[in-house]
């Protein structure tokens, strides 16, 4: 019962400084216009959550769990579970998909293939076979 009178009383108290244009985070400063908290505030919390999601991740990293859904371990070699590296690669192939039908670039969804992303394709094919090369190299040596 504590708990439910509690969240009532922060939400009233929520509401009536957002009608009155003050911060709802500090309760002392102007908030934004169009924004439920002051600038020092929102700075803050976008802190706090850049913060968090930092942290997350290093655990993450450190445990060898998926840095995406941090709860199945990693796979070999890769920052990402199985289920979230196959979402991910389904997301991107799909979006790929959708711009190549379109005539679009589809690495960077201009107008029409651009060189500039060619560009990074072939520099990165190139730097993938040169590590598949080293790795070849390393163990047979
Ligand atoms: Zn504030
Ligand atoms: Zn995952
Ligand atoms: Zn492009």
């Amino acid at each position: 019962m504590k708990t439910n009178h509690a969240a009532t009383q922060s939400r009233r108290r929520y509401r009536a400084r957002r009608a009155a244009g003050i911060c709802t985070q500090c309760g002392h400063a102007q908030a934004e216009p169009g924004r439920p908290m002051c600038q020092a505030c929102r700075l803050m919390t976008n802190e706090a959550t850049r913060k968090y999601q930092r942290k997350h991740r290093i655990v993450a990293v450190v445990l060898n769990l998926c840095t995406q859904c941090c709860q199945r371990e990693r796979m070999p070699a890769t920052k990402w579970c199985g289920v979230c590296a196959e979402a991910h690669t389904e997301r991107q192939r799909a979006i790929r998909e959708a711009r190549r039908a379109q005539g679009r670039c589809a690495r960077c969804g201009g107008s029409q293939p651009c060189e500039a992303c060619r560009a990074v394709y072939r520099e990165r094919n190139r730097r993938y076979r040169a590590r598949l090369r080293a790795r070849g190299l390393g163990r047979t040596a």
